[in-house]
C-alpha cells in the first residue's frame, strides 16, 4: 500500500470516531466518512506498514444504512462525526458497541449481556438539541466574519450558518454577531499572531425557561460600541436575558479568561433538568442536553431507588460535577455526599443545592480516589466518571467498602466495561445495562449500569 494510492473496497466495520474499515489484501484501511456496507473508492493519504488511512472520493455501492447529510459542512466540520448515518442505524451501531465492549473488555458472555440489557433509548427529535454553543470567530477569504465549529482535528473554523444539532436560535444570533463584527469594523482574533479581538461567541439556553444568554469572548478589556452590539443581539432574539463579555488575553487553546462583565441583563440564566433548578453563568458547566440528560439521571435515580428505601440512606456521588444526579438524589436519600475534582463546580453545586432549598447533600473537593475513603459509610455508590473511567484505587475503596448496590453512569463503554469486570471480580453482580443516546449524529453514547451484591 503506497500513499495516493487509488483503491476500490468494501466497509465492513465502523470504528470509535466513526471511521470505516475495510480491507484490502489484508492491509486495514480506516476510510473516514465511510460506512459498513459501503462500497467506496479511497485515495491513501498515510500508510504504515499494516493499515492506512483513506480519504473517502465516490461511494460506488451505497450501505442500506447511508442517509443524506443535512448539513452541508457536515463532513468537514469536527461537530457531527456520523450524520451520513440514518438516525436508526446510529442507534444499532452504538448498542452493538456497548454490548461488545462488555463481551470483549469485560469479558462477559453474550447470552448473559443479552439477558441484563436494555434496548437505547434515542432521542424523540434528534435536531437542534444542544443548549449550548461554543463557536470559534474566523475570517473567510473575502475578509467577512465566520462562525461555527473546528475542522476535525484541526483549528480552521468552518463556516456553520445553520447548525442543525444546536438549538434553533442560535443561528439568528451567531448572524448577529457576525453582523456587527463586519459592519462595525471589529477585529478578530488570530490565534497564530495572538493579535485581533473577538476569540469566540458562547451562547446557552434554558430549554425549560426559554431564558438565552450570550457572551463573548475578547482579547481586550472592552467591547467597542457595545451598545450597538446589544441591539442588534436583542433585534435577532428576544429571548435573551444575559450579555456578557468574557476576557482572555492567553495564548491558549482554553475558552474562557477569568473576567466576565456584563452588558445587559444578568449574568446568570435559569434552566431545570426535571423538578432540580440550575443558575448558570458563562463559566458554569451544564449538561448541554437536558433532554435526555433527564433520561440519563432519572435512570440513574430510579436504579438506586429500585428495591431500596433511600430515604434514610447515606449515598455518594462520585465525579459529580455541579451536581446534577446529587440534588436528584437528595430529594429521596437520607444524606448525600458529593465528590468532585473541579472547585468551581463544586461552587456551583453548593449554589444550586441551596437555590432548590436542599441541605442534606454535601460538596467536597478533590479527587474521588483520594476523598471517598474519608466519606461516611455508603449504602448505595453513584459514579459519573469522565471517559478515562474510575481510578483502581477508588474501585478497591467501593470493594471495601461493600455497598448493597452501585450505580455507573458512563460516558465511554470501553472504561465502563473494563471497571464493571472489576467490580464483579470482586463480588457484584451486573443487573442493569441501559445505553442512552445523548448527542445524535457524533460517536458517543452514554450508558448507565447498575450492580448490586447479595448477602446484604
Ligand atoms: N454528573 C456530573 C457530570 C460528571 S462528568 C454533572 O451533572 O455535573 C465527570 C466529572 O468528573 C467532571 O466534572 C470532572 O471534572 C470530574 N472529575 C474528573 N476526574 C475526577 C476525579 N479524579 N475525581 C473527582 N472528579 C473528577
Amino acid at each position: 500500500m503506497n500513499k495516493d494510492e487509488i483503491l476500490e473496497l468494501k466497509i465492513e466495520d465502523i470504528g470509535t470516531d466513526g471511521e470505516g474499515i475495510g480491507h484490502v489484501d489484508g492491509y486495514t484501511l480506516f476510510v473516514k466518512d465511510a460506512l459498513p456496507g459501503d462500497v467506496v473508492k479511497a485515495k491513501v493519504i498515510k500508510a504504515k506498514k499494516s493499515y492506512g488511512y483513506g480519504r473517502l472520493l465516490e461511494v460506488i455501492e451505497s450501505s442500506p444504512d447511508r442517509c443524506e447529510a443535512k448539513c452541508p459542512a457536515a463532513r468537514a466540520c469536527g461537530g457531527c462525526q456520523i450524520q451520513h448515518m440514518d438516525y436508526a442505524a446510529q442507534l444499532r451501531m452504538k448498542q452493538k458497541r456497548v454490548k461488545d465492549c462488555f463481551t470483549r473488555i469485560g469479558g462477559f458472555e453474550e447470552s448473559f449481556i443479552d439477558s441484563v440489557m436494555h434496548e437505547i433509548i434515542g432521542m424523540e427529535k434528534p435536531w437542534h438539541y444542544r443548549n449550548k454553543a461554543q463557536f470559534p470567530v474566523g475570517l473567510n477569504k473575502e475578509g467577512k466574519a465566520v462562525t461555527g465549529f473546528y475542522a476535525g482535528r484541526t483549528h480552521s473554523v468552518i463556516d456553520t450558518p445553520h447548525c442543525f444539532i444546536q438549538f434553533e436560535e442560535n443561528d439568528a444570533i451567531m448572524e448577529a454577531v457576525r453582523g456587527f463584527i463586519d459592519k462595525e469594523h471589529i477585529s478578530v482574533y488570530n490565534e497564530e499572531t495572538g493579535k485581533g479581538l473577538v476569540r469566540h461567541v458562547l451562547t446557552r439556553k434554558g430549554f425549560a425557561t426559554d431564558e438565552i444568554a450570550v457572551c463573548i469572548i475578547i482579547n481586550e478589556d472592552k467591547v467597542p460600541k457595545a451598545e450597538k452590539l446589544v441591539e442588534s443581539l436583542l433585534g435577532a432574539c428576544p429571548k435573551i436575558k444575559s450579555i456578557t463579555f468574557n476576557v482572555n488575553k492567553e495564548k491558549t487553546n482554553v475558552i474562557l479568561g477569568e473576567k466576565t462583565e456584563v452588558l445587559y441583563g444578568s449574568e446568570y440564566i435559569y434552566d431545570y433538568i426535571g423538578d432540580v433548578k440550575f443558575r448558570i453563568s458563562p463559566k458554569s458547566f451544564f449538561q448541554v442536553n437536558p433532554v435526555q440528560t433527564k433520561v440519563l439521571y432519572g435512570l440513574a435515580l430510579d436504579l438506586a431507588k429500585k428495591d431500596t428505601d433511600l430515604k434514610n440512606l447515606t449515598v455518594w456521588d462520585l465525579y459529580c460535577g455541579i451536581g446534577t444526579i446529587s440534588l436528584f438524589l437528595a430529594k429521596e436519600a437520607g444524606h448525600v455526599h458529593g465528590v468532585e475534582i473541579v472547585p468551581a463546580a463544586i461552587e456551583d453545586a453548593k449554589e444550586n443545592a441551596k437555590l432548590n432549598g436542599i441541605t442534606n447533600a454535601e460538596f467536597y473537593v478533590g479527587a474521588a480516589e483520594d476523598v471517598a475513603p474519608s466519606l461516611p459509610k455508603p449504602d448505595v455508590i453513584v459514579v459519573d466518571p469522565p471517559r478515562k473511567g474510575c481510578d483502581e484505587k477508588l474501585l478497591a475503596t467501593i470493594l471495601k467498602h461493600n455497598p448493597p448496590k452501585v450505580v455507573y453512569v458512563s460516558c465511554d463503554p470501553a472504561t465502563l466495561a473494563r471497571d464493571v469486570k472489576i467490580l464483579c471480580e470482586g463480588g457484584y453482580t451486573l443487573e442493569y445495562i441501559q445505553p442512552v443516546d445523548q448527542f445524535g449524529h457524533t460517536v458517543h453514547v452514554e450508558t448507565c449500569a447498575c450492580l448490586t451484591k447479595s448477602g446484604h
